[in-house]
């Protein structure tokens, strides 16, 4: 490689570095217990502590080197001094070494728009502290060893939460970042927790197995907290061997790369612009799609409305089947925009 990183790369191996900085205050809030839980427009839309620090540091770190470019994220904030331990300055060696593909080589910073979910699957976040919480005053040695733990299987919930940062050009999502931070969270102490996968177009997706759903198996996953008929009608036309309810975009996507689903099916408004640049980005790189329901692109522009209001529909393979099931309600009631 000759000469500096092109920006784009410089971008995505700062938001390497910065997405895991994230992480690590997502789980340190956690275990503190003190999530600072504040309800956004009702109960199952929430913001907590974790949200608003991880968006700062993840904000403010990309901005001080990349003043240009315009950053969108999910949480409302106050315009405030960041604290210093915050801002994070690392970059991914790997990344920097990689050739960017010469459509985005000359990329200004002017040029690119930031999306960013400082955590998505906030509702999952708050239902694994509480778990963890309960399970904290029960293993309590005044309560005896046979205090029964029915809330224990909630801790699955922690795999639905991740950071996600995607980067767009030309309307267009092309980069994106990724950070699950208590992956490997069943294996217990001592176990390193967290990862981070990444992907560009024209490059690949990083950091993970890429699977498959065997043979022509089709596995639907769908939201597991915001639900409603219109949703729960589009999956079973599908006519799906098995539907996985999980919470998150992110963890929406993580399912179909991994071979876990064949299709991410939520035919409803609700998913923003920043739950989907990033998963959207790491499953084109792979040669999945998102679309709305209707199988057309959203555009991730600077200006764009931030609801994808006509719904999400992401496969790994045969999006097409998928378009071709959605109902004709659906398709009314969900209009592109
Ligand atoms: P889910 O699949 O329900 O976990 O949703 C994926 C993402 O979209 C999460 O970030 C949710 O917060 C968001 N989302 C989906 N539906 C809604 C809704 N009705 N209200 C607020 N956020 C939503
Ligand atoms: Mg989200
Ligand atoms: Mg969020």
């Amino acid at each position: 490689m000759s000469g500096s990183p092109a920006v784009v790369m410089r971008l995505v191996a700062s938001a390497y570095a910065v997405a895991e900085k994230a992480g690590t205050i997502v789980r340190k809030v956690l275990h503190s217990g003190e999530l600072g839980i504040v309800e956004k427009t009702g109960a199952n839309d929430l913001q907590t502590l974790a949200d608003r620090l991880a968006q700062q540091s993840i904000c403010a770190s990309l901005s001080k080197r990349f003043p240009k470019i315009t950053i969108i994220g999910e949480e409302d904030l106050p315009s405030e001094e960041i604290q210093e331990d915050l801002i994070e300055t690392g970059q991914s060696e790997e990344i920097l070494q990689r050739s960017c593909p010469p459509e985005y080589s000359q990329l200004k910073e002017e040029e690119i728009v930031v999306w960013v979910d400082p955590i998505d699957g906030t509702k999952e976040y708050t239902e694994a502290s509480r778990c963890l919480h309960f399970q904290a005053v029960a293993q309590a040695p005044h309560k005896g060893l046979d205090t029964p733990q029915p809330h224990s299987t909630a801790l699955w919930l922690l795999d639905n939460v991740t950071v996600l940062i995607g980067i767009a050009y030309g309307g267009r999502a092309i980069a994106g970042v990724i950070n699950q931070p208590f992956y490997n969270y069943k294996l217990g102490a001592g176990t390193q927790l967290g990862r981070t996968m990444w992907g560009m177009l024209g490059l690949g997706a990083f950091g993970f197995q890429l699977q498959e759903v065997p043979g022509d198996r089709r596995i639907v996953t769908t939201t597991r907290s915001h639900s409603n008929k219109l949703v729960t009608d589009c999956v079973d036309s599908m006519e799906p061997h098995e539907v996985v309810r999980v919470g998150g975009a992110g963890n929406k996507i993580i399912q179909l790369v991994e071979g876990k689903a064949s299709a991410y099916v939520f035919a409803s408004p609700g998913c923003k612009k920043w739950d989907t640049c990033a998963p959207e980005a790491i499953l084109h790189a792979v040669g999945g799609k998102l679309t709305d329901m209707h199988g057309n692109a959203y555009r991730y522009d600077a200006n764009v409305k931030h609801m994808n209001s006509a719904g999400v529909l992401a496969t790994l393979r045969n999006h097409e089947y998928y378009v071709s099931r959605v109902p004709q309600s659906v398709l009314q009631a969900l209009k592109s925009d």
